[in-house]
C-alpha cells in the first residue's frame, strides 16, 4: 500500500476485525489486555473509535507514551524556576507550556507575567537564537523519547563546533526500555501484550523490546493508521493464542529491525543513561538522559544551580494511575467536571495525545 487512504479502507478494516474476532474467540475464556505505549497510538485509537469495534474480551489500555504527560511535577517546577531566572530565554515545545506545576502556575502564566518563554519546534531553533544574540542565556527544555533526543544531541555537537556556550539544555529526555521493564515488573498490572511505538522504534529497532517476549508477553511494533493498529492487535492476539512470543514488526514501511545506528551513535556521544523520575511511576533507574562529562558546559545545571524542588502532586488528579493503565480517564473524579482541555488540571489533559485529552475529544 502506498497511500494513507489505503490504510483506512473499510473492506480492509472489516477483514481485520473479522480475524480479530475469530482469534479473540479462541481466547474467549479470558480477558486479554493490550497496552499501547505511545501517545500517538492513543490518539489514533480514540479518533477512529477502534475500542468500540473490538470484541468484549479484548481490553486496550494506554501507557506512559506521552513525554509531556510523564514529565514529573518536580521537573515542571524546575522548568518554572529556570524560566523565571534573570536574562534567561526559556524555550520548549508547545505542549509543555500549559502543564501546571505546584500551585497551578505554568510556563504560560509565567510568560503572561513577563518571562521570556518561547515555543520552538526543535533544538536547532535554539541554536539559531543563541547565535543571533550572544548576550542572551538560552535554556532549552528537552523532552521526548529516543525519537527526539538524537536531534538535541546533534544540536549540542553543532553548538560545540560553533563555540556557542550561551545555550544550555534542561534534559528531561527519557528512554523507553527501562519504563517497559518497570511495567513488566509491576505485579498490579496484567498486560498480555504491547503495541510498541513506531516512531521510537525507527531509532531503537527491535532491540528495545527484547525483554517483553522474554517475560512471556507479546510485542508488535505498529504504525499509526487504523489498519496498522488493527493488524498490530491481530498479530498480538496470534502470539498470545499460540503462546509463542516475539517482537514482530507490523510497521515494516517505517523501520528496520536494526533501527538507526547513526542516530544512536550521536545520542550516545553526548548523553549517558541516568535515573529519571516519571510522573506516576516514580524514579526508574537508567530511564533518563544526562550529559556526559565532556559536554557538561551545555547542561543547564552548569550555569543555573537548581535548588531542591519539593513538588506538590496535584490534588485529586489520577494521571499517575492513568499512565500505568490502572485507571481510565472516566475513573478520575475531575474528568470533564473540573479538568478539560481548555482548563487542564493534570498533564494527561494538556497534550492532544495525552490519554485524558484524547478521551475527552473523541468519546
Ligand atoms: S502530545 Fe506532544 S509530547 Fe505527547 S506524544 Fe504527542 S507530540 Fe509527543
Ligand atoms: S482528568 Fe485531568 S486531573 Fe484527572 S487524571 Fe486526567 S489530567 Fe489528571
Amino acid at each position: 500500500m502506498k497511500y494513507i487512504d489505503e490504510y483506512r479502507d473499510p473492506s480492509l478494516i472489516r477483514g481485520l476485525l473479522t480475524r480479530i474476532g475469530e482469534t479473540a474467540g479462541s481466547l474467549a475464556d479470558r480477558t486479554v489486555t493490550l497496552m499501547e505505549v505511545c501517545g500517538t497510538h492513543t490518539q489514533a485509537i480514540a479518533r477512529h473509535g477502534l475500542k468500540a469495534l473490538l470484541p468484549g474480551n479484548l481490553r486496550l489500555i494506554s501507557g506512559p507514551g506521552c513525554p509531556v504527560c510523564v514529565t514529573s511535577a518536580c521537573d515542571v517546577d524546575t522548568a518554572l524556576y529556570l524560566a523565571g531566572r534573570e536574562n534567561v530565554t526559556f524555550a520548549t515545545f508547545g505542549d509543555m507550556l500549559r502543564v501546571p506545576g505546584s500551585g497551578g502556575r505554568s510556563l504560560q502564566t509565567l510568560r503572561a507575567d513577563g518571562a521570556d518563554v518561547r515555543v520552538v519546534s526543535s533544538a536547532a531553533d535554539c541554536l539559531a537564537m543563541a547565535e543571533a544574540d550572544p548576550s542572551k542565556d538560552i535554556v532549552f527544555m528537552g523532552i521526548g523519547f529516543e525519537t527526539t533526543s538524537p536531534t538535541v544531541a546533534s544540536a549540542i555537537l553543532a553548538a560545540r563546533k560553533r563555540g556557542l556556550t550561551n545555550l544550555t539544555v534542561f534534559s528531561v529526555h527519557k528512554v523507553v526500555p527501562p519504563v517497559l521493564q518497570a511495567l513488566l515488573d509491576d505485579p498490579s498490572l496484567h498486560i498480555d501484550g504491547f503495541l510498541c511505538p513506531g516512531h521510537v522504534s525507527t531509532i531503537t529497532g527491535t532491540a528495545a523490546y527484547e525483554r517483553i517476549p522474554a517475560s512471556g508477553r507479546a510485542a508488535v511494533i505498529t504504525g499509526f493508521e487504523p489498519a496498522d493498529i488493527l493488524e498490530g492487535v491481530l498479530m498480538l492476539l496470534r502470539q498470545i493464542a499460540e503462546g509463542t512470543f516475539d517482537v514482530e514488526i507490523q510497521y515494516t514501511r517505517g523501520l528496520k529491525t536494526e533501527g538507526n545506528a547513526r542516530a544512536r551513535e550521536i545520542l550516545e556521544r553526548v548523553f549517558r543513561q541516568s535515573d529519571a523520575e516519571w510522573r506516576g511511576l516514580g524514579t526508574i533507574p537508567g530511564s533518563g538522559l544526562a550529559f556526559r562529562e565532556e559536554f557538561g558546559t551545555w547542561d543547564v545545571r552548569s550555569r543555573h544551580p537548581v535548588p531542591e524542588m519539593p513538588a506538590e502532586e496535584i490534588k485529586g488528579c489520577s494521571c499517575g494511575e492513568i499512565l500505568r493503565g490502572v485507571l481510565s480517564p472516566e475513573d478520575c473524579p475531575l474528568f470533564r467536571r473540573v479538568c478539560t482541555p481548555s482548563q487542564p488540571v493534570g498533564p494527561c489533559m494538556v497534550s492532544s495525545e495525552g490519554t485524558c485529552a484524547a478521551h475527552f475529544k473523541y468519546s
